[in-house]
């Protein structure tokens, strides 16, 4: 759902997140109580959300705290590529 500022003449802006088909004019502030007029901002475009942002920001991280891992990613566990069919048996064998 977004989010809709609101500003309190007393208090402080406010924000508060309502689904989109039923946006109140006014929203009751949540200090004083009195109706507060919406504020029209412009759309929250964060950088923080796109996906390239947080590529780039998961691989300058990677620079300074590299992730821990339990163990080496990519590599088959031991074992994994024998194969049991008894016809490999007969293929060519690298001298
Ligand atoms: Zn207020």
């Amino acid at each position: 759902m977004p989010l809709y500022a609101y500003r309190c003449a007393d208090c402080a802006d406010f924000e508060i997140q309502a689904p989109m088909a039923s946006v109140p004019e006014a929203e009751p502030c949540p200090e004083c109580g009195t109706p507060a007029p919406r504020r029209f901002t412009a759309p929250n475009l964060s950088r923080s959300s796109s996906s390239a942002y947080k590529l780039i920001e998961s691989t300058a991280r990677t620079a300074s705290e590299p992730a821990v891992v339990s163990s080496p990613g990519g590599l088959r566990p031991a074992g994994a590529g024998i194969t049991r069919n008894p016809l490999h048996q007969k293929l060519p064998r690298p001298d």
